[in-house]
């Protein structure tokens, strides 16, 4: 039995639940104020020594991290999939990918992290980039590792350090990442997890060794946080939600197109910020492929996911699946039409039945809500012009993909979608190397690649003038 799992409050609002099944599998006792308040100080206490090491010292257990997430992919994989009920390969995907992000941060951080020369007259100048404190991260649960690694991971190479509050619903995940940091090598207190619920958030943000936060979840917490942070000009960085477009122009490669459509639709069960969440279809390729996306999407096997032949996970909670079986019933309510699915699965567990919704108009709720799992929204238009105001009319603007033949025609579009990412002939993706954000209410700031890791540092300018010398301009103050 470890620290956390004494005295168990029941019903403890942080435990694990089998989204397969609804069985309650573990609970743990939150952390009281006080055990917040040290673990805090714990990492201000860390931060003093660890932004002293040398970069090549702090990439070295970045490194050593990556090793350790491959060696217990089975281990981290399966607590994803139990938690959270992701699919087996996709929860094994996800380790990969985390660890490739620990990988890339630990090959590449000296680089990025090194100070920029200006052109400066009677001397020089230059940016160095300082490390702020003890950052805060608040994490969902639906990519429990990869989450936590694209904030963590450049973050402790820069020489910052980290109290984490991950989502209540996946504790074992949390707890199982702060094990692999430490026996990493990452002295105690680089890396801390906050096990407590959402609404104690605020208070930790006004502790003042805390010196930023980052918040990946939904708009409704973003606000509650970026409202808190601003209060005590904290820097924030805020990974939203989104609804993003996927624009069909031409019947190029139709069925690879058709194949992706359903994959950026319901991999992760849909619950994906950067799912393809609204497809928009040039007037005369409509009907094919509506009845290609219906074809596939009818083809999906709900079930175990812990079995291989499942395609169909159950969403990630009781709660996800009628929140999103409401969602639904609101759009056909408000004029939607239903061509495919639109109700529970008939088993036990979170299981939603593969949606299509089509006709939806600006006044239906579900134009501007995001459908968080295996809901699709299928929209005509005419018009190159008519695709880009259509994909542009949301309050997110997270990613997007434009899919043609006629490359020029896609960056075109493109250029023209109001997002923080578009892809080209690909659903909306992440690799470490690429800064991965949004605009709007997705949220601002970016992760992951060159930019990630420059969010929560100090750009301090060191001008050196020679002495004697005077430079051209300036005055004082
Ligand atoms: P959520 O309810 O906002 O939860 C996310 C995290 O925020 C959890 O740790 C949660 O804690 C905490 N939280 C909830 N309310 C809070 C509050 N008022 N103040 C501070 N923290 C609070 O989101 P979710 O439903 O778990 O995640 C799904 C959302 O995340 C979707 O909208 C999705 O699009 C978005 N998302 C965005 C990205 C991106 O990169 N842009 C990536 C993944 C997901 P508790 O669990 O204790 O409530």
């Amino acid at each position: 039995m470890d620290s956390h799992s004494v005295k168990i409050e029941h019903p403890s609002p942080i435990a694990t639940v089998n989204p397969a099944n609804g069985q309650v599998l573990r609970e743990f006792n939150p952390m009281s104020d006080e055990q917040v308040d040290h673990a805090v100080y714990d990492a201000h206490r860390a931060f003093l020594s660890w932004r002293e090491r040398p970069v090549s010292e702090r990439v070295a257990a970045l490194a050593r991290a990556a090793d350790l997430m491959l060696e217990r992919i089975d281990e981290l994989s399966g607590l994803v999939t139990m938690e959270m009920g992701k699919l087996r390969h996709e929860a094994r995907g996800e380790v990969n990918l985390s660890a490739e992000i620990f990988r890339y941060y630990a090959e590449n951080a000296a680089e990025l992290l090194a100070p920029e020369p200006l052109t400066a007259d009677a001397g020089s100048a230059e940016i160095r980039y300082e490390p702020l404190g003890v950052l805060l991260g608040v994490m969902p649960w639906n990519f429990p590792i990869y989450q936590v690694a694209r904030f963590a991971a450049p973050n402790i190479a820069a020489g910052n350090t980290i109290v984490l509050k991950h989502a209540s619903q996946c504790p074992q995940c949390s707890i199982a990442i702060e094990k692999l940091l430490t026996d990493a090598g990452l002295p105690r207190g680089v890396y801390v997890n906050l096990l407590v619920p959402g609404r104690t958030v605020q208070r930790v943000i006004t502790n003042p060794l805390v010196r930023g936060v980052s918040l990946t979840g939904s708009d409704a917490a973003g606000q509650s946080v970026a409202e808190s942070a601003g209060h005590e000009v904290k820097k924030t960085v805020l990974e939203l939600g989104g609804s993003d477009a996927f624009i069909v122009l031409d019947d190029e490669d139709f069925e690879r197109t058709l194949d992706f459509a359903v994959t950026a639709r319901v991999a992760n069960c849909g619950q994906s910020c950067v799912a393809a969440k609204r497809f928009i279809v040039l007037g005369d390729l409509y009907d094919r492929f509506l009845q290609g996306l219906r074809e596939r999407m009818v083809a999906l096997r709900p079930g175990d996911p812990t079995d291989e032949a499942t395609t169909l996970a159950p969403l990630s909670s009781e709660q996800a699946a009628q929140r999103l079986i409401d969602q639904i019933q609101q759009g056909v309510a408000s004029g939607a039409t239903l061509v495919l699915g639109g109700g529970r699965i008939d088993r036990p567990g979170a299981y939603v039945q593969p949606t299509i919704l089509t006709d939806i108009t600006p006044d239906n709720p579900a134009f501007r809500e995001e459908l968080f799992g295996p809901a699709a929204q299928v929209y005509r238009v005419e018009t190159d012009a008519e695709a880009i105001e259509l994909a542009n009319a949301t309050p997110f603007a997270l990613g997007g993909s434009v899919w043609s033949g006629d490359e020029r025609r896609a960056r075109n579009l493109a250029a023209r979608l109001e997002t923080g990412m578009v892809w080209i002939n690909y659903p909306t993706s992440s690799q470490p190397q690429l800064p991965f954000g949004g605009i709007k209410r997705s949220g601002y700031g970016r992760e992951l690649g060159p930019l990630g890791i420059k969010e929560f540092l100090n750009p301090k300018l060191v001008r050196v003038v020679e002495r004697g010398a005077q430079p051209t301009a300036g005055f004082f103050g």
